[in-house]
């Protein structure tokens, strides 16, 4: 045998080892997660992920190895362990399939779960809709979208937040998600982390992990009014770190930043020169001070926005994404690959759309969230009142008190609303959204009440 096959033996074998290593791996960490179900303890722990990165980088010292190398590998089997034990996890949209399958069946349910408003969009989208089809706007077209409706949302974008946007800086998308999806997808690679503030938007943490994107999450506490600290953001960057995600106005809390915080953790990233994704589709539902991410005029920031809260279009999937040209080159790269481009159609309804006046939603939502708030006060309920978003985001003042059992017990009364859990480890935290008229938001109030009194 030549030395070169002995060698490719030699490493075949410890290939096969290391997929044995990995297979046993699975089984404890398998066991761990329904440990963790159990005893109802949050999937991540930052703690302990954090003492075994030590230990790796203190091995890789002694043996010689390439840190960057091994953490990488770390995070891949750190991922996988989530993946594993993710699986029972319950989530806002799990809880409203088995409300629709409860009023398949007859039963009434007050959705108080999903973050959809119940209005309608704009009027100009019903005859934009009529008159599409003669307009002729039927056809296959560029990726990033058709030019007149990215020059339409540059200029409403520059004119609002005083920034020099262009159509080269706007892409449109079928809806945030996707635009979440593609910057996660074509900037980060495996390995790379993200940081995420939580309690957050799943999504961040669910793309990263189909990307194999290691998250670190910050686990805000509503005792520091879900602020993170500087610190805090900055004990987690490390030569892997490549992005940090910001939410504000929040889903699930409503938080909106105080200035200088958001201003010093934007600092932060550019020092460290992370990508900033800055998901802002809450921007119409602000109620106190809120500034954009663009104003920082940060050529490392993503914007991601929609038309399905502002304009109560989420069943169009439209929204966009407003970046450098070369992100956005990127990101249209992998839009075209996954669906040539969003239907024209709809671009048109929306381009239409964004001259509505659709300040009355902004009311609504406000009206609501107050009447929740209101109410909310005087049930066994420790919360902050939100700055914006259409969300009460509330502890449950009980002990040993599980939010998910609750969500589903309430679910038999009638009501829906989403666990804490589906935002990170709040298990005992529920999301109520004030997505419906008031006389319901009212009724499902009063429920919420006596079931906790009970
Ligand atoms: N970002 C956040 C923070 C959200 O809460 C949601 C929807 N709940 C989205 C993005 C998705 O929005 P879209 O309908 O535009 O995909």
């Amino acid at each position: 045998m030549s030395d070169i096959d002995k060698l490719r033996d030699q490493m075949d074998k410890i290939t096969l080892e290391m997929i044995q290593l990995l297979k046993n791996r699975a089984e404890i960490s398998k066991q761990i997660g329904s440990l963790k179900n159990n005893l109802h303890l949050s999937i991540t722990n930052e703690e302990r992920e954090n003492q075994l990165r030590t230990k790796v980088i203190s091995l890789c010292k002694d043996i010689g190895l390439d840190e960057k190398i091994a953490t990488m590998f770390l995070n891949f089997l750190l991922n996988e362990s989530i993946k594993i034990q993710s699986v029972n996890k319950q989530t806002h949209l799990s809880v409203f399939l088995k409300a629709k399958s409860l009023e398949q069946q007859g039963k009434k349910i007050i959705h108080m779960e999903v973050g959809e408003p119940d209005f309608y969009p704009p009027k100009i989208v019903r005859e934009s809709l009529t008159e599409v089809y003669d307009k002729g706007f039927i056809k296959y077209g560029e990726s990033k979208g058709m030019p007149e409706f990215r020059s339409a949302l540059a200029k409403k974008t520059s004119d609002k937040y005083h920034t020099r946007t262009k159509t080269e800086n706007v892409m449109v998308s079928p809806g945030a998600r996707f635009s979440v999806f593609l910057t996660i997808s074509t900037l980060l690679h495996p390995g790379d982390e993200i940081i995420v503030i939580e309690p957050a938007w799943p999504a961040y943490m669910e793309n990263a992990l189909n990307a194999g994107i290691k998250v670190r999450t910050i686990q805000t506490t509503l005792e520091s009014k879900w602020e993170p600290s500087v610190n805090q953001v900055a004990s987690m960057i490390n030569p892997n770190t490549k992005m940090i995600v910001l939410n504000y106005p929040n889903n699930p809390t409503g938080k909106i930043l105080p200035k200088k915080l958001q201003d010093e953790i934007v600092q932060m990233a550019i020092k460290n020169n992370l990508y900033v994704l800055s998901d802002e589709i809450y921007s119409n539902y602000a109620y106190t001070d809120w500034k954009s991410i663009l104003s920082y005029e940060y050529d490392k920031s993503i914007i991601t926005q929609s038309f399905s809260k502002s304009h109560a279009m989420t069943g169009f999937r439209i929204g966009y994404a407003v970046s450098h040209p070369e992100i956005i080159d990127k990101m249209a790269k992998l839009q075209a690959l996954c669906m040539t481009n969003v239907a024209e159609p709809i671009q048109y309804v929306a381009l239409k759309a964004l001259g509505a006046d659709t300040s009355d939603n902004t009311k609504t939502m406000k009206n609501r969230l107050e009447l929740v708030v209101k109410m909310a006060k005087n049930m066994q309920l420790d919360f902050v009142a939100p700055d914006g978003a259409m969300y009460l985001f509330a502890k449950i003042r009980k002990e040993n008190f599980n939010a998910t059992d609750f969500t589903n017990k309430l679910l038999d009364q009638g009501v829906a609303i989403a666990p804490g859990e589906a935002f990170g480890n709040y298990q005992n935290f529920v999301r109520i959204s004030a997505c419906q008229p008031e006389k319901l938001l009212s009724e499902g109030m009063q429920v919420i009440d006596r079931a906790l009194s009970g």
